[in-house]
């Protein structure tokens, strides 16, 4: 007792908030193995979708106009 409670419910995208779908519930990840815990995608479990592919296009940007 006396440790910190753990939130289970939904992943949500550190950029809008948003629930991000395809990531399981936290209270369902021990019957699965330990590579379906995220997406398997750049961002997956951390920005949605949308924000992902947003994030890729500013990051592509970026390096191009550095190199
Ligand atoms: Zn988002």
């Amino acid at each position: 007792m006396g440790k910190e409670v753990k939130v289970y419910g939904f992943v949500r995208c550190a950029n809008c908030k948003g629930i991000i779908h395809g990531v399981p519930r936290a209270h369902k990840l021990r019957k699965l193995s330990l590579s379906k815990k995220r997406v398997e995608r750049i961002y997956g479990g951390y920005l949605c979708s949308k924000c992902t592919r947003e994030t890729i296009k500013e990051k592509i940007r970026k390096e191009f106009k550095l190199v």
